[in-house]
């Protein structure tokens, strides 16, 4: 952090706010120019109050250079960080070279429909199975999911097709039950700034994909992610979900810049979701190619065997047959990037 003082603040101005910055913990470097001084600040500012220091006699402003999360970022770690998924079908990999794909329904409705459409996604070679047991819906009167029946259901799939299983809980009571059945547990979009939540998925022992909220900023998703990761978990997946915009041809506006920029501030694998991104079935394909191009680690994508029966997001849900050719044509761009969908 750098503490600017006012032009002209005498010498001892400087003095008492570089004694204050010390009493404070931090170390104090005053660089003297000629009309102006500014004070270097070391240490772990994160625990600093800026306020504090800007109510000094002869401070300008302070300016914040650090980031504010840590182990997230790329300073943390240089390399970035492979999130290998154990499945019984064989390992998953997101990150560096393995681009990981999840299939399945918006929810779980039925045993009946939750089979039908693992049976060709399991035959696509999908590893990993998704279906939400518990949907946050933006009217309390849509289908709010089946809850543990759902995720029985999950784990029956598992048993048959051998897929691991990523769904999402909405609250911290629900991480314990999907802690229990899900080889990775889903944070929504809506829950991204759920502090407790987070920091309950912290605490657990599976990984965790983590959405971006609907209108967070890439910083807000990082700390978002830091909080997870501060509770010692840290295996996690960012997702780019789609973000709210004045664009009225999609649903949502899905943010595929947010992936390189994401990669140049933190290790984390990110993966891009254009199911809820566009909420448009005719528009998942292309904006899946897309997102393989610009780099995601991952796809998650919205499959049903009925899309205009679905309990929700038939809309964006594709067939599993337009699945297929997802898939393949994800992979042949996956490849000229010398990496491969798995
Ligand atoms: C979902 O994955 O079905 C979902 C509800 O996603 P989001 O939280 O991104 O809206
Ligand atoms: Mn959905």
């Amino acid at each position: 952090m750098l503490v600017v003082m006012q032009t002209g603040a005498p010498e001892q101005q400087v003095k008492d706010v570089c004694e204050r910055i010390e009493a404070l913990g931090f170390e104090a470097h005053p660089i003297f120019g000629a009309f102006k001084t500014v004070i270097g600040v070391t240490g772990d500012t994160r625990r600093l109050d800026v306020g504090s220091l800007e109510s000094l006699p002869g401070v300008a402003e302070c300016i914040i250079i650090g980031k504010p999360y840590k182990l997230v970022s790329r300073e943390f770690k240089k390399e970035d960080t492979v999130l290998s998924i154990p499945t019984p079908l064989g390992d998953v990999k997101f990150g560096g070279e393995h681009v990981g794909m999840i299939a399945g329904p918006c929810a779980v409705e039925t045993r009946e429909q939750a089979f039908a459409i693992a049976a060709p996604l399991a035959l696509a070679g999908v590893k990993l199975f998704r279906g939400g047991a518990y949907k946050p819906r933006t009217s309390p009167y849509s289908f709010q999911g089946l809850a543990v029946p759902g995720l029985e259901i999950l784990s029956a799939i598992r048993d048959k097709f051998g897929m691991g299983i990523v769904t999402e809980a909405v609250d911290n009571e629900g991480v314990d039950h999907v802690e229990r059945y899900a080889d990775v547990i889903q944070i929504g979009a809506r829950n991204m700034q759920n502090y407790s939540l987070l920091k309950r998925a912290g605490r657990a022992h599976k990984p965790v994909m983590l959405k971006r909220g609907l209108s967070a900023t890439l910083d807000e998703l990082l700390m978002a992610a830091e909080y997870i990761a501060s509770e010692g978990n840290t295996q996690i997946m960012l997702c780019e979900r789609g973000v709210r915009t004045f664009a009225d041809h999609s649903r949502n506006t899905l943010d595929l810049a947010i992936v390189p920029a994401a990669k140049a501030l933190s290790h984390l694998p990110i993966i891009a979701d254009p199911s809820h991104g566009t909420g448009q079935r005719r528009k998942v394909l292309p904006l899946a190619r897309a997102a393989i191009a610009v780099g995601a680690d991952g796809l998650m994508i919205e499959v049903h065997n009925a899309p205009d029966r679905a309990m929700s997001d038939g809309v964006q849900s594709i067939l599993p047959a337009e699945f297929t050719q997802l898939r393949e044509e994800c992979d042949a761009i996956a490849h000229v990037l010398k990496r491969s969908l798995n």
